[in-house]
């Protein structure tokens, strides 16, 4: 059966996993973690790097490091958002062609699917490392609250990594599958997830022979734990300016390091009450001389600084219990998923709402991309009993005279779903309709998410009224919007045109993808390379240790001095494939080296 891996593209960390003989389990990257930074970066030199070794070197190529890409993707340029982004972010946003996002990294100009595709691609070289075999397919998840902007781009993140995005599904869902996996239960849950730039709330139904179904949902896609990070920052950095009057924000440097320090501080005050904040030479003063950062924090001022972000989660819960018609008593158990939930001040805050002790029983970090896993698996196996019923977190609708929404399809609506709406001409040989598509909750058309202009175009000519059109807006199982349209008179499809709001064209993707495609075979090769080079490399070098000995023993004889002579040829051929850095050569080498490192230690051991 064909691999399906499930991948969590996270905010901050990313994971993936997959069903191994029924089994779910997660893969570990080279380095032997289980979840790798969802960081890029590019180096001077022009090197592409993912993961930790971006994270790394964060600090000292700032300007060049991309994190938490996942808040931007989808998003237009002007949102709100993207202009916090911009303010706060160490790297350069930019403004794109299509009113979306782009980053510049060392001069060059990436789309925010473009970035997210290095992460996924990673994630696919993780998994195709672990299985000794390709994999094409993948589930990826999305915070269940991602509107269809969000959604569409990161299906473009995985078509550019070159992946065959089977399924799109809500990151607490995946939790829920994981939770529920194989344990036959039945229990209404609440799957709270709280991760690094998301919040989530699902209320789910787990029934008898593996359905799952949503009942409500939402949250809130810019709200996590780097918002938390930044509270901290803010903190720091105005502490520092009272004292010394010196903005540390100025420094972009100085930036990542306190990034890095208040992340590190908030997971420490995870378990103990109080942790240091020690930044030596943060900035030098006017003076030219250095400065240093040096600040207790502690737990009960972290829990003051997260007090409002940490009650805006607990807000959410509450409307969503609500929409769901549910009482608290009624949800028998409470999932915590994402690393924030780690904190003491989350916890309780959960269970005080809730009522009830959260179950910890999870993984929070892996129990996502398990649930895609399995979501994975169960899709391309028709034997396995699991049914998956989601909803859609916003309500779709159209633009109505007077800048109105008018709602087509609810919030909370299992998807995939539809529904149509007739359409007549207003005026007499009107050739051309447009229909604005958002999603949002407001009645206001503009506080809501515009998806697109569907133009339908090319209407018969007839008098007004004359001619009625039929529009399927539907919504499929990824939660991912279509237009249809259809002349109820002649039952001709109509052409529809789409224009795209924010997203990429056709055209770019396929050269984001051929790129992206260039990239790996690149990367390949360096790591083959590398690869030959050590192995060569260290046959050398044994064969230079014993080559005195060898020419001691043999160069009395003509047949001694011309293997003398053949070795060395062999070893100069070797250097200066590896001084080429070509692959193939020195691999051709390679043999030639084994052959006379066997030959010399035979020479020696016999005497
Ligand atoms: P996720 O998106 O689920 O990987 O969650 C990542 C977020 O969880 C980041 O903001 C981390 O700083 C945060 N996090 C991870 N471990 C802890 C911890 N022990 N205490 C508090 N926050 C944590």
């Amino acid at each position: 059966m064909e691999k399906v891996i499930g991948i969590d593209l996270g905010t901050t960390n990313s994971c993936v996993a997959i069903v191994e003989n029924g089994t779910p389990v997660v893969i570990p990257n080279r380095g032997g973690y289980k979840t790798t930074p969802s960081m890029v970066a590019v180096t001077e030199a022009g090197k592409r790097l993912v993961g930790h070794i971006a994270k790394r070197q964060a600090i000292t190529n700032a300007e060049n490091t991309v994190y938490a890409a996942k808040r931007l993707i989808g998003r237009k340029w002007n949102s709100p958002q993207v202009k916090n982004a911009v303010a706060t972010s160490s790297y350069r946003i930019v403004e794109g062609p299509h009113n979306d996002v782009r980053i510049v990294l060392r001069d060059k100009e990436f789309s925010v699917p473009e970035i997210s595709a290095m992460v996924l691609q990673e994630m696919k070289v993780i998994a195709e490392d672990y299985l000794g075999e390709s994999v094409s397919k993948a589930v990826v998840t999305v915070p269940a609250y991602f509107n269809d902007n969000q959604r569409q781009a990161t299906k473009d993140a995985g078509e550019i990594a070159g992946l065959d995005v089977i399924r799109i599904i809500n990151e607490p869902t995946a939790a829920a599958l994981s939770y529920g996996f194989g344990r036959n239960i039945e229990k209404t849950v609440a799957v709270y997830d709280f991760g690094g730039g998301t919040f989530d709330i699902s209320i789910l139904e787990i029934g008898a022979h593996g359905v799952f179904k949503v009942i409500a949902t939402a949250g809130d896609t810019f709200l996590g734990g780097e918002d938390i990070d930044a509270r901290i920052i803010d903190w720091l950095v105005s502490g520092f300016k009272e004292e010394h009057n010196i903005d540390l924000r100025q420094d972009r440097m100085a930036l990542q390091r306190l990034k890095d320090a208040a992340e590190k501080a908030k997971c420490e005050l995870s378990s103990v009450r109080e942790t240091e904040v020690n930044l030596p030479f943060i900035i030098s003063s006017g003076r030219n001389e250095a400065l240093h950062l040096q600040r207790t924090l502690t737990r009960q001022t972290l829990e003051e600084l997260a007090e409002d972000l940490v009650e805006r989660t607990v807000d959410i819960c509450k409307q969503t219990l609500e929409d769901a018609k549910l009482g608290k008593d009624e949800i028998e158990e409470v999932v915590l998923v994402g690393g924030m939930t780690r904190m003491p001040k989350i916890q309780s805050a959960v269970q005080a709402f809730f009522e009830k002790e959260p179950n910890k029983g999870v993984h929070p970090d892996e129990v996502v991309a398990l649930g895609a896993a399995i979501q994975g698996a169960a899709l391309v196996d028709d034997k396995q009993e699991m049914v998956l019923l989601d909803v859609t977190p916003h309500a779709l609708g159209i633009m109505t005279f007077g800048s109105y929404f008018e709602e087509l399809i609810p919030q909370n609506t299992t998807v995939p779903t539809h529904r149509t709406k007739i359409f007549t001409t207003s005026r007499d040989n009107q050739t051309a309709v447009k229909i604005l598509v958002m999603q949002g909750e407001s009645q206001r058309a503009e506080e809501n998410e515009l998806l697109g202009e569907f133009i339908l175009t090319g209407l018969r000519r007839a008098p007004k009224g004359q001619v009625e059109i039929e529009v399927t807006f539907e919504i499929n199982a990824d939660g991912i919007v279509s237009v249809r349209a259809k002349d109820l008179e002649t039952g001709l499809e109509q052409s529809i045109q789409v224009t795209a709001t924010s997203g990429l064209t056709r055209e770019e993707i396929k050269t984001m993808m051929d790129n992206a495609k260039d990239d790996l075979v690149d990367r390949r090769t360096s790591e083959e390379f590398e690869a030959a080079k050590q192995e060569a490399e260290k046959l050398i070098a044994e064969i230079e240790k014993l080559f005195p000995q060898v020419q001691q023993i043999v160069a009395s004889s003509d047949f001694g001095r011309d293997a003398i002579e053949k070795a060395r040829a062999i070893v100069d051929k070797a250097r200066s494939a590896i001084e080429r850095r070509d692959a193939a050569a020195v691999k051709e080498q390679i043999e030639g080296l084994t052959r006379t490192h066997r030959m010399f230690k035979g020479v020696v051991a016999k005497t």
